[in-house]
């Protein structure tokens, strides 16, 4: 790393397995440093250390199965808080001037939606007056404060977001993602280990990769990178290699058409059979659902037989039980005959933005999975990408075969 000045506003989002021990949050500091050595203003985003939130998550079912999201949210947002106040102190030990906040004491303020919230605005005058008293402000990612004054949470994988909301409110000059991988890859890594990296991505495309399984960057985060046109660096916290740019444009002259391969084995199947065949059944489901807050993600109809139908879609596993009781519902209000769940199965999707421009993208990839003798069971299409839910078994299978099919593991980054 050079030690030329830049003076630069620099916000450093550290996720969950960069900072899951002493040493960790050590490496952390230490990198925070070189970039204050350098003139630059830090803001450091933090997760809750390692597996944090995962282990509070099964905690609280232990205690009670439907926890009242407010207290799930009192209870989430300690996590980030433990691994603020630890990397102040390294910092602090270092003879850095350091100082750790919560999401409410630094003005992130959502709306009421526990669990899942929406930031409305970001008032900024403490952390820049911090800032402007050369500290390095550590800000615990995935919180806010509500308009009721409640602790909220900003859904699994928030940092990512707290750190891109700053970045906007801020006018940083540089938002940096580190995390357990040296940047965004064609496919998840721990999947398919010849993927490779890839130096820039779009913003669509990031999204798209996100919404449809890979984790690494949270999806509303590049929903607001993309609108504010807030570049993001994704890196590896480990090395001093350069990750990906995700932007709007980078500076490729031809487009590929398949980016990036993604696996979502997190939703699950309902179906609704025999629902009667007639104008506005398919309209009532779903505005009931969507009322409801249900996330529907892929839907399908089949053929009529003696006037009635099969309806299936799918939706996060993880609130599969109130959606089954919404179902039941619904069902019986439309007179269909019952609801089947399954949830053995999963989405695997291929990306790209040059398929607007190419077309045969769908049916090479209906082709790879079929020579391989994988069953498509419900398959939907973006104008950037393919999605083809399998059964869960042959999830990973599927990834590697299209990856391959479609020469991932032969592009240059
Ligand atoms: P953090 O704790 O830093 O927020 P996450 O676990 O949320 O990290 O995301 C990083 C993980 O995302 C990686 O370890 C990797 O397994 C997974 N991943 C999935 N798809 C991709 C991809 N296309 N490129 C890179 N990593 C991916
Ligand atoms: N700690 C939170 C989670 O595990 C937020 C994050 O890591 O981004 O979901
Ligand atoms: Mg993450």
């Amino acid at each position: 790393m050079s030690s030329k000045k830049t003076n630069k506003l620099v916000i450093q989002k550290y996720g969950g397995s960069s900072v899951s021990n002493h040493e960790k949050i050590e490496n952390a500091a230490r990198r925070i440093i070189s970039y204050a050595r350098r003139g630059n203003k830090v803001v450091v985003v933090i997760s809750a250390m390692g597996d944090t939130t995962d282990n509070l998550v099964t905690l609280a079912k232990k205690i009670n199965p439907y926890p009242p999201e407010r207290e799930m949210d009192m209870l989430m947002s300690t996590g980030e808080q433990i691994s603020g106040a630890l990397l102040a102190m390294a910092l602090n030990r270092r003879g850095v001037g350091a100082i750790s906040f919560t999401g409410a004491q630094v003005g992130i303020i959502t709306d009421t939606d526990h669990t899942q919230a929406k930031i409305l605005k970001i008032e900024t005058d403490r952390l820049k007056k911090e800032l402007n008293k050369g500290k390095i402000v550590i800000v615990a990612g995935f919180q806010g404060l509500s308009t009721a004054l409640e602790i909220t949470t900003l859904g699994r994988g928030g940092s990512d977001l707290s750190a891109v909301a700053l970045a906007v409110s801020l006018e940083a000059d540089l938002c940096e993602i580190y995390t357990d991988v040296d940047g965004i890859y064609t496919t998840d890594p721990r999947i398919e280990s010849s993927a490779k990296k890839l130096k820039y991505i779009t913003f669509d495309e990031m999204l798209e990769l996100a919404s449809r399984g890979a984790q690494v960057m949270h999806t509303r985060a590049v929903e607001v990178a993309k609108k504010f046109n807030i570049p993001l660096h994704v890196r590896g916290s480990f090395s001093n290699k350069e990750g990906t740019i995700i932007m709007e444009k980078p500076p490729i002259i031809e487009e590929p058409v398949v980016r990036g391969v993604t696996l979502a084995d997190n939703e699950a199947k309902v179906t609704l059979p025999g629902v009667p065949d007639k104008p506005g059944i398919a309209a009532r489901v779903f505005t009931k659902l969507a009322r409801e807050g249900v996330n529907v993600d892929m839907i399908v109809q089949n053929v009529s037989h003696d006037r009635s139908t099969d309806i299936s879609f799918t939706v996060p596993k993880k609130n599969l039980k109130k959606n089954l009781k919404i179902s039941n519902s619904i069902s019986k209000s439309i007179g269909a005959s019952k609801v089947i769940s399954d949830e053995t199965i999963a989405k695997v999707s291929v990306v790209g933005v040059g398929m607007k421009s190419h077309s045969g993208v769908a049916a090479k990839c209906f082709s790879l999975l079929a020579k391989n003798k994988i069953n498509i069971d419900m398959i939907s299409t973006s104008e950037i990408s393919i999605s083809c839910v399998v059964k869960k078994g042959a999830g990973k299978k599927a990834v590697k075969v299209l990856h391959k099919g479609f020469n991932l593991d032969k592009i240059k980054s």
